[in-house]
């Protein structure tokens, strides 16, 4: 056993990942997984990764062997520059580092801007390894409620007044399209009102954006970045995450951060004491990838699967759970978000979900200060429709034993 004095102290009694816990049970056959926020393997290219991952180690193997540039293998610096372009974002070399999945992105972020004590706004509910990240840093973490239209401006302001010039919080951070796990996208209007209170408050805003590719019906807000970058006075003010993780596979462990030269050039000196660099071998066959024209190739595919998977779970909620399960439809990514009766514990209902051979995360887990512990998040991105009205069916089950047991207790 370790002397604990040996830990720093946010490695005493470290959070661990609430979502990461349960895992285990998406391996297991017999539970149907709502759990973990996974693309689904059966959405995977697998032929496509395959061809570009043995096209890339055709190619001189100091292309894909070798250690790379911290901020990243210029071939596919180039090939997310073009996918950025064709979103419609501008992107130079001096605002872009690519990084091991957005995760680091987050990570690099926490490190650049967060002394001990550093305030860092989130939504309620977020992101829980955001938190985790910047929690680890020493950041203290506020909470900023949110609802179906985006962030509540006014909470965020008084929010922001308070703090006072001297202790302003350094960043907000957000998941502003098909959030995780709300499913939920800010309508233009919070985006542009956000992006001017942010202006006021000269708040950074961390924009984090795995999902917005996985649309279900066409998208008609832009990014804040985008908005962001309109106008000289807002340019600085947003730094973009996003991923191939959804899109093309987490095991490549590809993402990337585009923001203020200043602020990417410090990520990337993190970077440097992080890995030295990220895999040369992903990067290129990603590279292969992408140039190809696969990624775009494969996108509708994903969607017309996820967008199905969607529609199946909210006509097996509405059917089997009714009134006892309240949720906004998704217009995309992975996610359902919803609460049960006010007095069902989904912690609780949990333990007689894994019983019924269900998973899914408790709504504890995404907030960063007081929880409300009735909610919860459903997965649909990785069963079949069969397989997603099945989990709701035990779901329900396992609703209806937990609320006869509340009864007699
Ligand atoms: N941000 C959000 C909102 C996520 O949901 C995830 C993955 N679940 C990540 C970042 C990290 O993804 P990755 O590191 O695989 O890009």
């Amino acid at each position: 056993m370790m002397d604990q004095k040996l830990f720093a102290d946010y490695f005493v009694r470290p959070i661990e990942s609430p979502i990461r816990a349960l895992f285990p049970y998406l391996k297991d056959p017999s539970i149907i997984g709502f759990a973990g926020g996974n693309p689904a393997v059966d959405v995977f290219d697998v032929e496509g990764l395959r061809v570009a991952m043995s096209e890339a180690m055709c190619a001189p193997a100091d292309g894909w062997a070798q250690y790379s540039a911290t901020d990243g293998l210029p071939r596919l610096r180039q090939a997310i520059i073009g996918y950025m372009g064709r979103l419609g974002a501008q992107v130079d070399e001096a605002s872009l580092l690519l990084t091991a999945g957005s995760q680091q992105a987050l990570d690099l972020l926490a490190r650049v801007l967060v002394n001990p004590g550093d305030k860092i706004i989130v939504e309620r509910p977020t992101y829980p390894a955001a938190i985790q990240t910047f929690k680890s840093v020493g950041a203290q973490v506020i909470g900023v409620d949110s609802g179906p239209d985006g962030i509540c401006l006014a909470h965020l302001r008084r929010i922001l007044e308070a703090s006072g010039p001297s202790a302003r919080p350094k960043a907000l951070y957000c998941v502003p399209t098909f959030g995780n796990p709300t499913g939920r996208t800010f309508s233009e209007q919070n985006r542009r009102d956000l992006l001017a209170l942010a202006s006021e408050f000269e708040l950074l805003i961390i924009e984090d954006d795995p999902y917005s590719a996985l649309k279900f019906e066409p998208l008609d807000v832009p990014s804040i970045h985008r908005l962001a970058q309109r106008d000289a006075s807002t340019s600085g003010l947003v730094v973009y995450l996003s991923s191939l993780s959804k899109v093309m596979a987490p095991g490549m462990r590809i993402g990337w951060i585009v923001g203020a030269p200043s602020l990417v050039r410090r990520c990337a000196v993190a970077k440097q004491s992080v890995d030295l660099c990220s895999s040369s071998w992903t990067q290129a066959a990603a590279a292969v990838y992408i140039e190809a024209g696969r990624l775009e190739a494969h996108l509708p595919h994903a969607c017309k699967v996820y967008g199905e998977r969607a529609q199946a779970m909210q006509s097996s909620l509405s059917t089997l759970l009714g009134d006892r399960f309240e949720f906004d439809a998704p217009r995309g990514g992975m996610f359902i978000w919803g609460r049960f009766p006010a007095k069902v514990n989904a912690q609780a209902l949990l333990k007689e979900c894994i019983a019924q051979g269900m998973v899914f995360v408790p709504g504890d887990a995404f907030y960063a200060d007081y929880a409300d512990s009735s909610t919860a998040r459903l997965c649909f991105s990785m069963c079949s429709p069969e397989r997603i009205e099945e989990g709701v069916r035990r779901l329900a089950k396992a609703l209806d034993r937990y609320e006869s047991a509340q009864v007699v207790a």
